[in-house]
């Protein structure tokens, strides 16, 4: 339900493993910092940095069955899932010595891992949703209808409606509505013509179809039932802004009265719908492209009621699939998992249902998670790399040539006031209004959704809460809010192969260090640079300063997008832009605040025949050596907006001298250009 564009992530958080019930889980291997063994010595570092970093490393790790892709971080969310995998499994166990938080996670956990009760219950799980569709007998109860479904069964309907701050006046929390209706990845898998794009949209049709027949209907109406489907989801994407487009803030801000919206859409009961989810009274709200709203409209009117009940009850089936019997589950793993993406096997189901509980309920298996596994050390240690890190990006600044001093002030005022947030939520969720049950594992789910939309939805003209997070603890990811200005680091992601004890600060700084510089620079990002310290989108920088700015990024855009990043297709420049100038801004500062960190001490040995400028180098590089398959690759480059690990080292390093300087490599070799582009 909620519209959130103002988060920049270190990864694109998709979880991307399916069900398998028979296998017995295997505790995975804690990752490392910094491996000699994974380079590849037979490779040039100055040829291709990214082969001799993580040569080996990709010869030693082929991708297991049940991931798309494989990389020392995937492994440390597996190992993270594993131990709260341990903590769900005790929870589980109907025990009245449970507290109150551990018989919620355990029972939803419990509820979850009952396939024998999901294959029993099998479509009948889903039938309060899909009896009230089927009911619909006038498309001018549609918007009362998409409230119900919301709100009652957690079935999410065209648009995404929802509570934020203000894009402009980051105080305020308003009403936001956004696009949102569709099967596929990207708008790309509908409106283009190259023949996987084609072989995928029919592929998707008899997918419908398949999940249709499952659920009852005649194969002679299922497909006719998908057809109507993909009519409909077709317009919506014809009517709906680009993923790269929707980086822009000017283009995904459209603030409307609410009259403004009822004049746009005569055909969608806005009164009826609000009411229906209990929303509080608005005046205006962001519709971020009004294009979508009007298309939707156009698209209620010329669809016939039957298009519509078939597109809902899609909606319903869709949404649920993963939850209901195997055979459901089954077929949406064939499509979206294996045919999108090339995974060879479902994973086990435990892993499944461990990340379901950490989505439902992350801050009370958090809570009890972070005991165990963060101390107030690594804390101290992240805080520390912190404070080095900003220092770092004042000096940056404070050196960059093409800004003038006007605008330095400004960007120094706004880096000042960058809050960082490091492990876990000061104050955690209330869930004590969030029923589980041990026998309801689709309710369980609905009502975990439900519970997190009403807790949105209150947030309507309330203060906002600076403290919140918007990843769980055991998370391995970190996080910019453009709107709050503050970077956000769980406690999953404070271990190796970002933080290790045992090594250097060279390996910490090249890990951790590149990290928190990547999060930090993306509040100077495309994006973040059109935000101020107070998290309002404004212009701060001067005519001038915003041209030279733009002619820098324009060159990453250029040097990225000659990147190959699955065979034959190149890289979306523009829609990676703001990673990596965050991966090479923060690269950068790493780098100047180890240096500084060395600095004044003795100098530092080498270890395994390698400089701390080369272990730094290296520790950054091996971060990314990853193994994809194929499909991944080619659904990552239109879904994604980071690079592949090839260009998260390649591209960042060959724009950096330091490195090449590091490396003894000559000039004009290709990780030692004689020209590269740089914004920070
Ligand atoms: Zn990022």
């Amino acid at each position: 339900m909620k519209v959130v564009f103002t988060v920049s992530a270190l990864f694109m958080y998709s979880w991307l493993v399916q069900a398998q019930s028979n296998v017995a889980p295997v505790e995975p291997k804690a990752p490392q910092s910094f491996d000699v063994t994974s380079i590849d010595k037979t490779a040039d570092p100055c040829n291709d940095f990214y082969q001799y970093a993580c040569g080996n490393w990709q010869k030693n790790n082929p991708i297991p069955p049940d991931q798309v892709r494989w990389s020392e971080f995937i492994q440390l969310r597996e190992r993270n899932a594993w131990l709260l995998y341990k903590e769900l499994e005790a929870a589980s166990v109907a025990d009245p010595k449970r507290t109150p938080l551990q018989q919620k996670y355990g029972d939803f956990y419990a509820a979850c891992m009952n396939t024998q009760l999901a294959n029993e219950k099998g479509v009948t799980a889903l039938q309060p949703a899909l009896n009230t569709i089927d009911a619909l007998s006038d498309k001018k109860q549609l918007a009362a209808l998409l409230a119900t479904l919301e709100i009652r069964d957690g079935v999410s309907g065209v648009f995404n409606f929802g509570v934020g701050q203000d894009q402009k006046d980051s105080s305020r929390q308003i009403a936001q509505a956004g696009q949102a209706g569709l099967g596929l990845p990207d708008l790309d898998y509908y409106l283009r013509d190259t023949p996987r794009q084609k072989k995928i949209r029919d592929d998707y049709v008899a997918h419908m179809t398949r999940m249709f027949q499952l659920a009852g209907d005649t194969p002679e109406n299922a497909a006719s039932e998908a057809q109507a489907v993909m009519a409909i989801e077709t317009a919506l994407a014809q009517g709906s802004l680009s993923r790269t487009d929707l980086r822009d803030p000017a283009k995904r801000y459209h603030l409307i009265t609410l009259a403004e919206l009822e004049t746009l859409t005569p055909n969608f009961d806005w009164p009826s719908y609000l009411q229906g989810i209990n929303m509080g009274a608005f005046e205006s709200l962001d519709v971020v492209y009004p294009q979508f709203f009007s298309t939707m409209n156009a698209q209620i009117g010329a669809q016939s009621l039957k298009a519509w009940k078939s597109y809902l009850r899609w909606r319903a089936l869709h949404g649920a699939a993963r939850w209901l019997s195997d055979p459901f589950a089954e077929e949406n793993f064939k499509f979206y998992n294996s045919e999108l993406q090339g995974q060879q096997e479902m994973a086990p189901r435990w892993k499944r249902c461990t990340l379901a509980t950490d989505n439902a309920l992350g801050e009370a298996v958090g809570q009890d998670w972070v005991k165990k596994y963060f101390s107030p050390e690594k804390k101290e240690n992240m805080t520390k790399l912190v404070t080095a890190l900003e220092a770092a990006l004042r000096q940056d600044i404070d050196q960059v040539p093409w800004m003038s001093d006007e605008t330095k002030k400004k960007a120094l005022e706004k880096l000042a006031l960058i809050r960082n947030k490091i492990g876990y939520p000061e104050h955690w969720r209330d869930y004590s209004t969030l029923e589980t049950k041990r026998d309801d594992l689709l309710g369980n789910v609905a009502r975990a959704d439900i519970f997190e939309d009403r807790r949105n939805l209150a947030k309507l003209g309330k203060p906002v809460d600076e403290t919140e997070w918007h990843m769980t603890p055991p998370t391995v990811n970190a996080y910019y809010s453009q709107s709050n200005n503050d970077i956000n680091f769980p406690a999953g992601i404070l271990q190796p192969p970002f933080y290790d004890f045992s090594k250097d600060e060279a390996v910490n700084f090249g890990g951790s260090g590149s990290v928190i510089g990547h999060e930090m620079t993306h509040g100077f990002d495309d994006q973040g640079s059109k935000f101020d310290g107070h998290g309002n989108q404004v212009e701060w920088q001067t005519a001038d300063d915003r041209k030279a700015f733009s002619d820098r990024t324009d060159c990453e855009v250029k040097e990225y997008g000659n990147f190959e990043a699955a065979p034959g297709v190149k890289l979306n420049g523009q829609l990676t832009l703001g990673e990596n100038t965050a991966d090479n801004g923060g690269l950068r500062i790493a780098y100047m605040a180890l240096m500084d960190t060395l600095a004044g001490a003795a100098p530092a040995p080498e270890i395994d025949g390698y400089s701390p400028a080369q272990r730094f180098f290296l520790a950054y590089g091996q971060l990314s050596c990853e193994n994809i398959r194929e499909q991944a690759a080619r659904n990552n480059v239109l879904t994604d907006p980071h690079s592949p690990g090839h260009w998260r080292v390649n591209g960042t390093v060959q724009n950096f001298d330091q490195f090449g300087k590091a490396f003894g490599c000559k000039k004009a070799a290709p990780m030692y250009p004689e020209t590269s582009c740089r914004v920070w």
